[in-house]
């Protein structure tokens, strides 16, 4: 059932994932039948180097709902996720990983609390299955973003989510660059409910993010949600301060008890290390702050799509969203 206003969009940002491709449209694809409602797949080719791009036009010629967009390069996952999400029509629009970690199965029960009411459905994973490592860093990442974060995230729930037409257009007033997704779909509000589903290995491939990767983004998370990171140094510097007087006021008193004696080499080397180290923090996270500030002033289009197959407007607006 395919109508040219579609009812559900489903985003697939996808990035050398050639290998991924049949057996997630074959599961999609009988997902979708079974909800019978129309739908339409935009497939976003974030930059792949491998046949992803063929392929996707292979499904595509034999699928017309399923519709393709190429971005001129790579552009990483958000931004990719961001353009699909601007070029949809759909009443509800889904974000999905071309890899099967977000199973298909799972958008009957998320279409079901749609329409129950709910404006956002987001999946939350019961299980990883992936390494300690991964598990672990992910727990400490989700504690420390709950922490620092004005809004609250819901800890081990990814881009995989129902979000009603009214959300889409709330997420498409955004136009930062540094696009956090997680943290941007919080923070919209609007009425928001979980489903729970285990989280499944990579169907085939290699994860994109390396763990040098995932700090960053972990950085990125933090700084693009919160200006902790700028304030705590004002309690760090009252502290600092407080110890230094106090300090100096024990050295007056001790110089006027004992009188003058000059040793302190090691305690003034320590101190003016302490200081240096945690002055050159400070100003990393300054420089962190600003380079954001440089890079959204300087006003450049989020993506810039070389290519569009399957979308009926001839040239939208928001082909490059700037
Ligand atoms: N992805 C993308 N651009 C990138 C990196 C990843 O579009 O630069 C896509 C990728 O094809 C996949 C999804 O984002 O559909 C999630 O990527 P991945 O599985 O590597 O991330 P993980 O599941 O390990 O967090
Ligand atoms: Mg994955």
């Amino acid at each position: 059932m395919v109508s040219p206003v579609p009812l559900l969009s489903i985003i697939i940002p996808c990035y050398n994932e050639a290998t991924n491709l049949e057996n997630l449209f074959e599961r999609l694809f009988q997902s979708l039948e079974t909800l019978s409602l129309s739908y339409e797949v935009i497939c976003v080719n974030d930059g792949s180097r491998d046949d992803t791009l063929a392929r996707l036009l292979t499904y595509h010629h034999r699928h017309p709902p399923l519709k393709v967009i190429s971005l001129s390069r790579n552009f990483g996952k958000d931004i990719a996720l961001t353009a699909g999400i601007d070029h949809s029509c759909g009443q509800a629009v889904v974000p999905l990983d071309a890899d099967l970690q977000d199973p298909p199965e799972v958008l009957g029960e998320m279409v079901e609390l749609w329409r129950q009411g709910f404006d956002v459905v987001y999946g939350t994973r019961l299980r990883r299955q992936e390494n300690w490592l991964k598990r672990l860093t992910a727990h400490g990442f989700y504690q420390v973003l709950g922490w620092i974060s004005a809004v609250p995230i819901p800890a081990n729930t990814g881009d995989f989510r129902l979000m009603d037409r009214r959300v889409v257009d709330a997420l498409r007033q955004m136009p930062e660059r540094n696009r956090f997704m997680k943290g941007l779909f919080t923070w919209v509000g609007f009425r928001q409910t979980a489903v729970y589903f285990d989280r499944p290995r990579r169907h085939r491939g290699q994860t994109k993010w390396s763990y040098w990767q995932l700090w960053n983004f972990a950085l990125n998370a933090i700084f693009s949600f919160s200006v902790k990171p700028l304030q705590v140094w004002i309690y760090i510097g009252l502290c600092i301060s407080t110890i230094a007087l106090l300090y100096a006021f024990w050295l007056v008193l001790r110089t006027l008890i004992y009188g003058v004696d000059l040793p302190g080499y090691p305690s003034l080397m320590v101190a003016v290390l302490f200081m240096g180290g945690v002055q050159l923090l400070t100003l990393g996270i300054m420089g962190e702050y600003l380079g954001r500030i440089y890079e959204e002033v300087k006003g450049r289009p989020l993506y810039l799509v070389r290519d569009r197959y399957g979308f009926s407007d001839p040239s939208p607006d928001n082909a490059s969203r700037e």
